[in-house]
């Protein structure tokens, strides 16, 4: 064999060589950016079959799907959507829970309110030095100094509020 052809030989099976290293990286990388393409329209859309297309747009067109997705994918993650949903549904819990309403016949009262104006339903203990309202854990009242007595405090709580008729005052 001619030293010429030696060289031709070498030079089309380098050639072979370097193209079919090519093929594959681009192989490799067709099949990357289409399962980027998966991934991130899983994260992105709800629809499965949307999902599915998007996949298959990048599958298919080779390189170029992929960027036409890019142009066309929702702008949050999902999570990131559910995340502020669920913030503002916080918020407005909170908002609710700032109007305190009576629960009995739900009118709105006010925080210091010891019953309700409508119904007459015990909201809270009154102390029974200043008559001022108290809240269910105080020991005693931060007004008088009076301590609050133990036992049961919401156990009137539905019992409409009247007066009382004591021994004394049958006397
Ligand atoms: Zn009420
Ligand atoms: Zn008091």
């Amino acid at each position: 064999m001619p030293l010429s052809d030696t060289h031709l030989v070498i030079a089309v099976t380098g050639w072979a060589a370097a193209r079919d290293a090519g093929l594959l990286v681009a192989g490799v990388f067709w099949l990357a950016t289409a399962f980027w393409v998966f991934k991130d329209a899983r994260r992105r859309i709800e629809t499965p079959w949307l999902v599915g297309l998007a996949t298959v747009l990048g599958l298919a067109v080779p390189f170029l799907g992929p960027i036409v997705y890019l142009f066309f994918r929702p702008p949050e993650y999902l999570e990131d959507v559910r995340e502020r949903e669920l913030e503002i549904r916080a918020i407005e819990e909170r908002l609710r829970l700032r109007s305190l309403e009576c629960p009995v016949c739900r009118a709105v009262v006010e925080s210091t309110f010891v019953v309700c104006p409508i119904c007459t339903t015990r909201l809270k203990q009154a102390c029974s030095g200043c008559g001022a309202p108290l809240e269910a854990i105080w020991q005693a009242c931060p007004y008088c100094a009076t301590p609050v007595p133990s036992g049961p405090m919401f156990g009137d709580s539905i019992e409409p509020l009247r007066p009382r008729r004591t021994v004394a005052s049958d006397q």
